[in-house]
C-alpha cells in the first residue's frame, strides 16, 4: 500500500534526513518513508487505510515539517578536522556479507548479536579508548544500564527526546498480578498480549547515554578538585523506529564515554585535550572521517535564548565517518560541552561552591565497527596491518 504527500512548502537540502527521520514516529501505519526531488513523500504502508485515516495522517505529516521547517535555521558548518578523502579499500554495504557468513545475528528490533569479527573491531576500539582515558586520569566507572524516571523529568528529557525512550517495566508485586499473568499472556506475531493492569508504575527507564549515570553519581556533592574525569562503557537504548535495519541505527547499543565535571576552563581544555588524542586513535585506525559541528536539538531549545545561535553550534562536534557504499557519513563519535547544565540540575559544586559545568567524548561501538566495515571490508587481509595483528596474532 503506497501513500504520497506534496508537501506544501518547500524543504530545504539541510532538513531532508530530519523531515524523513522524524517521520519514522508520526504514524504506526508507516513502514518505509522516502522524499523524492519534489518535495514529495511516499510511504509505504503496513495497512490498508480508509481516506480520513489518510487525510489524519498527512495532517500528521504537516505538521511535522511545519515545526522543523520554521524551529531550525541552517547550521553554519565548522569542519574542525578533514580525513574524509583518505583513500580506502571498501565499496561495498557489510550488512548483507555479515548476515551471511553468520558474523552478525539480527534478533529484534535494532538488536543484533555479534559473532566474533564485530565483537572483536567494538573490543578493539574500547580497549584503546579506555588505555586513553585512564591515562588522561580518568576514574574507571561502571554504572547500570537503567537511570531513574525522576533523573530524566529532571533533565527535561521527556519533553525533547519522547519518541526515542525505553521503558524498564516489571509485574505488580502481587499474587493475583503474577498468576494472571502467568496463566494469560502470550506472544502473538512478537507481542505481548498480557492481562490489563499488570504493570506496576514505571519508575525507571533504559538509559538512553552513558554519562547521566555520571551526573547522577555526583548529586548533590561539592567536588573535592576543580575537574573531576570518569569513563565507562555502557549499554544504552534509543528506539529508532522504521530506521532501525542494521549496526547503523540500533535500538540496543554500546557507547564508551569520557566524562569531565568541573570548572568551564578545565571541562573546555579536556574536551580538547582528549578529543585531539580521540581523533589520533582515529587515524591510525586508517578511517576516514571528518569533525564537524552538529546541531543537538536539546540544546538549542536549552541554551538557544541564553546565549544567542552562534554558540549552539560550539557545544556539539560530530565525528563522521565516510560510508563509501552510500556515498555518506554516519557520525560515530560526539564532543558534547553542557555548559553549567547538569551541574544546576543535580546540583554539583566545586571547591569554590560554584557550579560545575560538563562535557563527554562518546563513540558507538557497533557503529563505529561498522564504518570501519564498511571502509575496510570483513576480509581481515584487506585491514590496516595494526588492527588485524591486535585482532588476529600470529602464532
Ligand atoms: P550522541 O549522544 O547522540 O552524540 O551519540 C553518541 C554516539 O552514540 C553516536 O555518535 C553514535 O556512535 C552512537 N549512537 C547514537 N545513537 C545510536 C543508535 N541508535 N545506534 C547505534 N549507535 C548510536
Ligand atoms: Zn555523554
Amino acid at each position: 500500500m503506497e501513500h504520497t504527500f506534496q508537501s506544501p512548502r518547500p524543504i530545504p537540502d539541510f532538513l531532508r534526513k530530519d523531515v524523513v527521520s522524524k517521520l519514522a514516529y508520526v504514524d504506526e501505519s508507516i513502514a518505509q518513508v522516502t522524499l523524492d526531488d519534489h518535495d514529495t513523500l511516499h510511504c509505504h504502508l503496513r495497512t490498508e487505510l480508509t481516506p480520513d485515516q489518510r487525510q489524519i495522517l498527512d495532517g500528521k505529516m504537516q505538521q511535522v515539517i511545519d515545526l522543523l521547517v520554521t524551529s531550525t535555521r541552517q547550521p553554519m558548518i565548522k569542519i574542525i578536522e578533514n580525513h574524509l578523502d583518505r583513500p580506502v579499500p571498501g565499496r561495498t554495504d557489510p550488512m548483507p556479507q555479515l548476515l551471511e557468513t553468520g558474523q552478525l545475528v539480527h534478533t529484534g528490533d535494532g538488536m543484533f548479536s555479534l559473532g566474533p569479527l564485530v565483537a572483536g573491531l567494538c573490543r578493539y576500539f574500547e580497549n584503546r579508548f579506555f588505555q586513553l582515558a585512564l591515562s588522561q586520569g580518568a576514574g574507571i566507572h561502571r554504572f547500570p544500564s537503567m537511570i531513574p524516571a525522576s533523573f530524566l523529568e529532571k533533565i527535561q528529557y521527556f519533553k525533547n527526546f519522547p519518541h526515542s525512550l525505553s521503558f524498564a517495566a516489571h509485574l505488580r508485586t502481587d499474587l493475583n498480578t503474577i498468576e494472571r499473568f502467568a496463566t494469560e499472556t502470550r506472544c502473538q506475531d512478537g507481542v505481548l498480549h498480557l492481562p490489563k493492569d499488570s504493570f506496576s508504575g514505571i519508575r525507571h527507564l533504559l538509559a538512553p547515554t552513558v554519562c547521566h549515570n555520571y551526573y547522577l553519581f555526583l548529586a548533590n556533592r561539592t567536588l573535592p578538585h576543580p575537574l573531576a574525569m570518569a569513563t565507562a562503557l555502557g549499554t544504552c537504548y534509543r528506539y529508532e523506529s522504521i530506521n532501525m535495519h542494521s549496526l547503523e541505527r540500533l535500538w540496543n547499543f554500546t557507547m564508551w564515554e569520557v566524562i569531565f565535571v568541573g570548572t568551564a576552563n578545565l571541562v573546555k581544555e579536556a574536551l580538547l585535550r582528549v578529543g585531539q588524542e580521540a581523533s589520533l586513535l582515529l587515524q591510525e585506525w586508517g578511517l576516514a572521517y571528518r569533525l564537524e559541528n552538529a546541531n543537538d536539538p536539546f540544546f538549542i531549545r536549552e541554551f538557544g535564548m541564553q546565549t544567542g545561535f552562534q554558540n549552539i553550534y560550539d557545544l556539539k562536534y560530530e565525528y563522521r565517518a565516510r560510508l563509501p557504499f552510500k556515498e555518506g557519513t554516519l557520525a560515530v563519535g560526539s564532543r558534547n560541552y553542557h555548559m553549567d547544565f547538569f551541574g544546576r540540575q543535580m546540583q554539583i559544586q566545586l571547591p569554590d561552591h560554584t557550579t560545575a559545568h560538563s562535557g563527554c567524548i562518546g563513540f558507538g561501538l557497533e557503529r563505529l565497527a561498522f564504518a570501519f566495515l564498511a571502509q575496510y571490508g570483513i576480509d581481515p587481509n584487506q585491514w590496516p596491518e595494526s588492527i588485524r595483528t591486535a585482532l588476529f596474532p600470529t602464532p
